[in-house]
């Protein structure tokens, strides 16, 4: 039996806690019987202190059992179960694509999506756009649609890591949330109830990332990898670059376009492939399903080119209650803004640097992200044809095309896409998609 205060002082005199105490501590968020003065000073004690990764693990690990931990093994799946999570981006359109790019492969992906936080897109959030797709769907049509499609991409259900959920609205309003060992807690012990054999990190870098430099990027991506694969998850994190939107677009019905017409070979953005290349080929050698990274590329442009993940797309949708046409017919279904136009850069040159944040927040003034928790999304909203860094702008070439619902929201989005592309008298140096892999062997 331990005392809660007793363990907040010992964190806060910088001494190491032990698996037995973090269990107690965690188990106490749970069930309420440690305040919310104890959390948010235990919280504060860990932001000024820090854990060793043996705690992280055992951080990790109570969250990860503080609910209902998914369990694959009744369902006689014949393939492992393998999951990719990201940081947060714009125009990071990168799951709708991977998840079934990696069923039609052989592997089964339960993932579990979040919706958009601050600046960045949520996966959630772009399946809302699809009329009747269920992103909270019972239990029992999550693994229905895992077991006969391969992939079914939803919304954190209710009884899922419930440590989690208190502590993080606690550190959200106390200043907590910029602690590498809490952010890794709380990322993993989320992925990790759902059951996962294997997990591919994408953390992001650069001007719409979630950590603020390449240092703190690589330090998560480190602790990362290291606590997932000490908590017994197959796990390597990839730094990525977010110095500029990912895919062609950012928004929630406009990004679901780019994903299908990715999957049926219409248009592959180059960034946006080699990252979700990157990434599902590290799915499939963690998972077993591939020997090395070029066996796991072959395999998944096969299943690109000869249209599976594709059908298995749509397989996912119409399991999910979406419409059964949905690849072929997308059009019809997806919401369209009222205003589709162009914005001109005030000069010529090349785009030169993104604050990649900004266009983030240019989507969310549009109405395709929330002001505030609760708000109700406008699904159609966005921007398309977002240059690229590098590319000539020109009076025919526009920074990106506006999709707004009023003229005015169409005016302040123009400006801020405007502020946020910087356009010099030369290419800049180009940076790439993919800048490390951190693998558990490494460490
Ligand atoms: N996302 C999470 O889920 N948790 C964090 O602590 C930070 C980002």
């Amino acid at each position: 039996m331990f005392l809660a205060q007793e363990i907040i002082r010992k964190k806060r005199d910088g001494k190491a806690l032990s698996t037995a105490e973090i269990q107690f501590f965690v188990n106490g968020i749970t069930h309420n019987t440690v305040s919310e003065g104890q959390i948010a000073a235990l919280g504060m004690a860990v932001y000024f202190n820090d854990m060793n990764m043996d705690e992280r693990i055992a951080l990790t690990s109570a969250m990860r059992d503080s609910g209902t931990v998914l369990d694959w093994s009744g369902l006689s799946l014949n393939g492992p179960i393998i999951d990719k999570h990201s940081t947060g981006g714009v125009g990071d359109v990168i799951s709708l694509m991977l998840g079934p790019m990696a069923a039609a492969c052989g592997g089964y992906v339960p993932m579990i999506s979040g919706r958009g936080l601050g600046h960045t897109g949520g996966t959630l959030d772009k399946f809302d756009a699809i009329p009747g797709y269920q992103t909270e769907p019972s239990s029992e049509l999550f693994r229905k649609v895992v077991k006969e499609a391969g992939v079914a991409i939803i919304g954190q259900t209710g009884d899922l890591v419930p440590a989690d959920k208190r502590f993080y609205s606690i550190r959200d309003n106390t200043a907590t949330v910029e602690s590498i060992s809490l952010i890794t807690a709380s990322i993993l012990s989320k992925k990790l109830a759902a059951g996962l054999d294997a997990l591919a990190m994408d953390v992001k870098v650069g001007s719409g990332a979630f950590m603020p430099t390449y240092e703190a990027s690589a330090e998560l991506a480190k602790s990362i990898t290291a606590v997932a694969n000490g908590a017994g998850t197959k796990t390597t994190a990839l730094l990525t670059d977010m110095n500029q939107v990912l895919a062609s677009c950012a928004g929630n019905a406009v990004e679901v376009r780019e994903a299908i017409n990715f999957l049926t070979g219409t248009y592959r953005n180059p960034r946006l492939y080699e990252v979700t290349m990157g990434l599902c080929a590290e799915m499939l050698v963690l998972g077993g399903i591939a020997q090395n990274d070029a066996e796991a590329r072959t395999k998944l442009n096969t299943v690109l080119d000869n249209g599976k993940a594709a059908e298995i797309f749509g397989r996912m949708v119409a399991g999910l209650g979406g419409p059964t046409d949905f690849v072929e017919s997308y059009d019809k279904y997806l919401p369209h803004s009222p205003i589709v136009r162009p914005v001109y850069a005030s000069k010529q040159g090349f785009a030169h640097s993104m604050d990649t944040r900004q266009l983030g927040l240019a989507v969310v003034t549009l109405g395709g992200g929330r002001r505030k928790p609760g708000d109700a999304l406008d699904y159609s909203v966005g921007l398309t044809e977002v240059c690229a860094l590098g590319d000539e702008i020109s009076t025919d070439k526009p920074l990106a095309v506006i999709h707004a619902q009023t003229e005015q929201g169409f005016e302040e989005a123009a400006e801020a896409v405007r502020s946020a592309i910087e356009i010099g008298e030369s290419t800049p140096e180009k940076t790439p998609e993919i800048y490390q892999y951190i693998r558990a062997e490494d460490l």
